[in-house]
């Protein structure tokens, strides 16, 4: 048995390999800087060992997919990371990363999530090293555009995930250290709204006010909110009319929809793709935007949290889970039926902000906890 004490002990090796990765800038919309920061992973990732393949991308960074044990016995466990980070180039500049005096290790991307990408490092490094790496195929998938949408890694997500039999999503724990149990769906959406325009003053009559079908379309929307049971629907944007003296031919209405459930999902969904104009002539096309399935607190999800929780206490370690609003990657591969442990990466805060950090002290204790799941868990 690995224990956090064996993790301690190598915990300044692990603050070096998360600054070596922030040092590497990886904006999700700049292929050669997330191709760079790939290429350092990729090479780290065969250093132990792992067969590691680019599923190639034009538009964003290639995709990285690590094996160990190929030919083993028994379905894989897959890590899904992804390498991309929402901060600019030339953010280090105004966000250098540091240590703090009371252990947080601050900069771009430390928390979201490098620090997570050496967890598993180090978990896989650490058995390595005291020959308890066990004998069992072990997946990694690390992707390119997490931060602005997956879509183009959601098909090979889906598909690896299909295959494997757990699925650790190395996303951040909550700041209080919590396992992420649920995460809410999300759906947005932009109606694209036509009416014809008309000379505000000579003959109103004539036009079809396309903003009054935005106000009565966003009105309609805001109508379908369930705050109680977990469904907003948040109109977020509106635009149109081209003149103070003109009818406004066209206008265009965000909306932001989350949801707990599939099946409310799906309600809201149909109400939306169905929508009718309320004005005569007037034309409304539905254009969707994104839209990711809810990771659902299901019995699935609440047999696996429990069986981690069964894991970590034997190595001494207290498990705690807690929902969000916010997804993730893991809300794929959950809404096809994987069992899913995500926010298995270490405690910090203000991921995507400017004191972005990552709590060193909770790294051993995450390390530890990843090194008994790839060893004791069973199918
Ligand atoms: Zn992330």
């Amino acid at each position: 048995m690995l224990q956090e004490d064996y993790f301690k002990s190598q915990q300044q090796a692990m603050i070096d390999l998360i600054v070596d990765m922030a040092r590497i800038e990886s904006p999700s919309h700049n292929k050669v800087a997330v191709d760079r920061m790939g290429a350092f992973i990729e090479a780290r990732l065969q250093q132990l060992g792992a067969d590691v393949m680019r599923l190639f991308r034009d538009e964003v960074g290639d995709i990285l997919f690590a094996k160990w044990n190929a030919n083993a016995p028994g379905k894989p466990i897959l890590f899904l990371c992804h390498i991309d980070t929402v901060w600019a180039e030339g953010t280090l500049e105004h966000m250098p990363i540091h240590l703090s005096e009371d252990g947080r290790l601050y900069g771009p991307g430390t928390l979201d999530m490098k620090s997570g990408i050496a967890l598993m490092m180090e978990a896989i490094r650490g058995l390595q090293e005291n020959d308890q790496f066990p004998n069992r195929p072990i997946w990694a998938l690390l992707t390119s555009d997490e931060e602005i949408g997956s879509n183009h890694s959601e098909e090979v997500i889906r598909e690896i995930a299909q295959k494997s039999g757990l699925v650790l999503v190395m996303e951040p724990a909550t700041p209080e250290g919590a396992l992420k149990i649920w995460r809410k769906g999300v759906a947005a959406y932009r109606l694209h709204i036509t009416g014809k325009a008309s000379h505000a003053g000579g003959a109103p009559e004539q036009g079809i006010n396309a903003l009054i079908e935005l106000a009565q379309q966003a009105i309609r929307l805001h109508g379908m909110n369930d705050i109680k049971n977990g469904t907003s629907v948040s109109v977020t944007m509106a635009e149109g009319g081209s003149a103070l003296n003109v009818i406004p031919a066209n206008a265009i209405l965000g909306v932001d929809t989350r949801f707990l459930k599939m099946t409310a999902m799906q309600t809201v969904q149909q109400a939306i793709e169905s929508t009718v104009p309320f004005i005569p002539g007037a034309k409304v096309e539905i254009e969707t935007v994104h839209s990711r399935p809810p990771m659902e607190y299901d019995a699935l999800m609440r047999a696996t949290f429990e069986k981690a929780q069964q894991i970590g206490a034997k190595y001494g370690i207290t498990i705690r889970g807690e929902g969000s609003g916010g997804v993730s990657d893991g809300n794929f591969t959950a809404s096809i039926g994987i069992p899913t442990l995500d926010g298995l990466g270490p405690i910090g805060d203000g991921a995507h902000a400017a004191h972005e950090h990552v709590l060193v002290r909770s790294l051993p204790q995450r390390a530890a906890l990843i090194a008994a799941i790839l060893t004791e868990w069973t199918f």
